[in-house]
């Protein structure tokens, strides 16, 4: 390799500032450290989680930083004690590591891991070590991956190898999106074959939400969004029933108790608001319902009356749909390449790095369920 050792100078799209548009810009790549992997990113999804940093969180401290987080690529170098991984494997970033060795990894009831960025960076949304800089600033790498770049740099314990077969410009979306959205239904929510099921939001994350419903063998699913426009997507992922709750002079929980018998078993959050979080928890039936946030907000507390729990109602969250990352990835790869799961029907537009903006303006504007960008051969 070339490049292997050596600073590498590449496009990137820069957020230097919150609320403001990405900078297309030559950065430079330091070279992996001991454990690390420079990968080159051939594709990457736009999720709302990127929106919610630029326009929702705000944190001046999260910036100047690139942004991206469901991307896959190429090994194009290893650093020292990396063995694992070698250049030309096909691997997908992780947000969530994996180190195998800490106690929540060690813990099969959660998928959180010690060694993550998230443990003690919350608000910034990324570890302060970075390897990209730019005009001689440092530049942040947002929840440690920045896909939004021809090269980024990664622990080993954050990366995941898949088979060579994998088409990267769709799997990338087992990055984040579908992963999280699956995964919430069939593992944090454990939605159970027969059962009543409610998604609120139908971005990617709800749709996938949808899918892993009807895979585990819910008989109704509820799908519900303020977009008219999602409803035909989500038949297409397993829906049952579509409802717009601004189709109705009464709260959609209401709604959904009536035609339920009291209330769905199973509800998703997917829209990242803390009042569909209460409304997706009033919706489910009391006794055994369990609700499940997965949308992502840390900006506002959320709120709901005690009885709702007293009555027996389950109110959970799930990151990263509950899967161990560096173990999980690969397995989705081939779920997907097998027809058990479908990742093409969320894919919308594709387009190039520096389209960047558009593919974040048609999120915000609900126009796309997932933007693709190329980002290299
Ligand atoms: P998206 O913007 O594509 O989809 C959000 C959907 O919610 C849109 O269809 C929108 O119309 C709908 N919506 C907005 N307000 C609504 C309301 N009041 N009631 C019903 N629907 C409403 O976003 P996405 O990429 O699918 O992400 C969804 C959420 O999941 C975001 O908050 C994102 O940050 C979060 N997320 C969480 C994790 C995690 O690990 N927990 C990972 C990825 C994304
Ligand atoms: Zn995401």
């Amino acid at each position: 390799m070339a490049t292997a050792g050596k600073v590498i100078k590449c496009r990137a799209a820069v957020a230097w500032e919150p609320n403001a548009p990405l900078m297309m810009e030559e950065i430079e790549v330091a070279p992996p450290q001991e454990g690390e992997i420079r990968i080159k990113i051939v594709a990457t999804g736009v999720c709302h989680t990127d929106l919610y940093h630029l326009f929702e969180g705000k944190d001046k401290r999260g910036f100047p930083t690139v942004l991206g987080h469901e991307g896959a690529g190429v090994v194009e170098s290893v650093g020292p004690g990396v063995t694992d991984f070698k250049p030309g494997d096909k691997v997908i970033p992780l947000f969530i590591s994996q180190c195998g060795e800490c106690r929540f990894c060690k813990c099969p009831k959660t998928n959180l891991c010690d060694r993550n960025w998230t443990s003690n960076n919350h608000n910034i949304m990324s570890d302060p070590t970075t390897r990209l800089t730019c005009r001689g600033q440092p530049i942040l790498q947002f929840m440690g991956t920045s896909t939004f770049s021809e090269y980024t740099v990664m622990n080993q314990i954050a990366v995941a190898k898949i088979q060579d077969d994998a088409p990267l410009d769709r799997v990338c979306l087992l990055g984040c999106g579908i992963a999280t959205g699956y995964g919430a239904a069939v593992n944090t929510a454990g939605v159970t074959p027969g059962s009543v099921c409610a998604v609120f939001g139908l971005g990617a994350v709800g749709l996938a939400a949808v899918m892993g419903c009807k895979n585990a063998g819910a008989s109704r699913i509820f799908a519900v969004d303020i977009n008219e426009k999602k409803s035909e997507k989500a038949k297409v992922f397993g829906a049952t029933d579509f409802l717009n709750p601004k189709a109705y002079n009464k709260p959609i929980s209401e709604v959904l108790a009536e035609m339920t018998n009291g209330g769905v078993d199973f509800s998703l959050e997917c829209v990242g608001n803390t009042e569909v979080m209460r409304s997706a928890l009033e919706s489910c039936v009391k006794g055994w319902g369990v609700s499940v946030m997965v949308g992502w907000t840390d900006v506002k507390d959320f709120s709901a009356r005690p009885i709702q729990l007293i009555s027996g109602k389950t109110w959970k969250g799930s990151l990263f749909g509950g899967f161990k990352s560096k173990d999980s990835v690969p397995k989705l790869v081939q779920d997907y390449m097998s027809g058990k799961i479908k990742l093409d029907e969320f894919i919308t537009h594709k387009m190039s790095l520096e389209q960047v903006n558009d593919a974040i303006n048609l999120m915000k504007t609900g126009e796309c369920i997932r933007s693709i960008l190329n980002i290299s051969k």
